[in-house]
């Protein structure tokens, strides 16, 4: 028996003439495969669509959120009349669609009446882009002769109660697919399932994350035992790097798990990161296809690399961010520092992108999003107020305006010579590194750049290094 999960994100089904090209997708992949199963994420812009619905309702602007709901609404009804001819199936979809908007416009009049939004109603508002898109692509698959079925993942995939970033509890999905999926698939039906959501044990709704659509695919895949997992977006796959910055960068034919696993953690949005795992186990293979170009292989992602040594896979760049600095001859061999440090960025719930202490442990210095600078400075200073009184440590500061380069490949493991490479493009062309790191995984080597250099410090490594990798 032989299964693929299909998974189109936003923009994929995120318009008339996407829908149809994602449907006769999967009308083709049915001759292929047993059985296809298909995830979807909301139709693109829906989820902040909402999101922002929520945010207008918590703060008493009824007006706001009434126009925002009224488009969402529209937006479906206009898709459903451009995509399916008069009759019953057509109105059946329409009450749904109906249904779901009074449902979302009672719970923002709920957050309008209480002036707040938890994240648990969060959770419940967001889903509905979802929600809605799984009943239209089902649809428009069965008008089109694929029998097919929506599903509300809240009743596959079960997770915590951590609203918002949940994390599936993979024992009793596994089961509810068993029990709820199966069953469809035997009976010849095409499930397309909703992305992004699950529900607890007590089937209160719960969201994966944004951009959770790669991971529930991942996760049906996993536990369905699936042959291959595609997931199909608006690109040819994963490029070595961002083509408005690089116009000679080109799709990467084959990555291993930990070349994307580093990919996707430096802010590369193919893949949500945590969507590696389930499958990086089992090892399924998957692709990165586009919707709009479907005869193009797009990239897979093995579980372990090909890639020659030496070579360099992808360079990618994470933007908006500052360098924070903790400084002092004081702080040599004084323990406790970059705990202390660490500790008081996390209270302000900043995430750290990158760390480097130098040997002399005269300093220290890291990461972090730009608008996380000022919490951030005032909790280290808080933190470390009696050393600076002491002058053991003389400053905290912040260098803002940098962005993060990490250059990306298998190839680098065990191989002498390619940061050389990399530095040496970076020094002939006179830019300047303001900070290195790299992991002792040695698929990625990171470094902090200003941002007025950011743009040529990718396009001279990816001349030099990348394109003339292997040569
Ligand atoms: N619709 C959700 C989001 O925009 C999930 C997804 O697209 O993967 O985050
Ligand atoms: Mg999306």
């Amino acid at each position: 028996m032989s299964i693929l999960t299909t998974k189109f994100g936003g923009t994929s089904v995120g318009s008339v003439e996407a829908l149809q090209q994602a449907a006769a997708i999967i009308k083709e992949q049915t001759d292929h495969w047993d059985h296809v199963v298909v995830v979807v994420s909301a139709m693109s812009g829906v989820t902040n669509a909402l999101l922002s619905a929520a945010r207008s309702a918590s703060v008493g602007d009824e007006e706001a959120y009434t126009t925002t709901i009224d488009d969402i609404h529209f937006r479906h009804q206009e898709t459903i009349r451009a995509l399916l001819p008069k009759g019953e199936a057509r109105t059946a979809l329409e009450t749904e669609i109906s249904a779901f908007i009074k449902e979302l416009r009672t719970f923002c009049h709920s957050i309008l009446v209480m002036g707040e939004v938890t994240a648990r109603g969060t959770d419940s508002i967001a889903s509905l882009g979802e929600r809605m898109n799984a009943r239209v692509f089902s649809a428009l698959l069965a008008a089109n002769g694929t029998p097919s079925v929506p599903v509300d993942a809240t009743q596959l995939v079960i997770t915590d109660d951590h609203f918002m970033d949940a994390v599936p509890n993979m024992e009793l999905t596994r089961a509810r697919i068993q029990e709820n999926l199966l069953p469809l698939l035997k009976e010849g039906l095409t499930p397309v399932v909703t992305g992004f959501i699950g529900a607890t044990k007590d089937g209160i709704t719960t969201t994966l994350g944004r951009g959770g659509s790669d991971y529930t695919s991942a996760i049906l895949g996993d536990c369905l035992d699936a042959d291959e997992v595609w997931t199909y977006t608006d690109v040819n796959g994963v490029m070595t790097a961002d083509p408005r910055i690089v116009k000679e960068a080109r799709v990467v034919p084959e990555l291993s798990y930990k070349e994307v696993g580093e990919m996707a953690y430096f802010g590369a949005k193919v893949l949500h990161p945590k969507t590696i795992r389930p499958i990086i186990e089992r090892g399924i293979p998957l692709w990165v296809k586009n919707t709009f170009n479907p005869d193009f292989p797009g990239t897979r992602i093995a579980k372990e690399s090909n890639t020659k040594a030496g070579m360099i896979t992808a360079i990618t760049t994470i933007r908006n961010l500052s360098i924070v600095n903790v400084e002092g001859a004081g702080m040599l061999g004084v323990p406790g520092i970059a705990a202390r440090t660490f500790t008081a960025v996390a209270r302000e719930g900043a995430s750290v992108l990158m760390i480097s202490q130098s040997s002399s442990e005269q300093s220290i210095c890291f990461v972090i999003p730009t608008d996380s600078v000022p919490a951030v400075l005032a909790s280290i200073e808080e933190e470390v107020a009696l050393e600076l009184m002491r002058r053991d440590i003389d400053r905290v500061w912040a260098q803002e305006n940098v962005e993060i380069l990490t250059v990306i490949g298998a190839g680098m493991r065990d191989t002498p010579g390619v940061s050389a490479r990399v530095f040496g493009a970076l020094g002939k062309n006179n830019i300047n590194v303001v900070a290195i790191a790299q992991g002792s995984s040695e698929f990625s080597i990171s470094m902090v750049v200003s941002k007025e250099d950011a743009t040529r410090a990718v396009q001279v490594i990816h001349e030099e290094v990348v394109e003339k990798a292997g040569a």
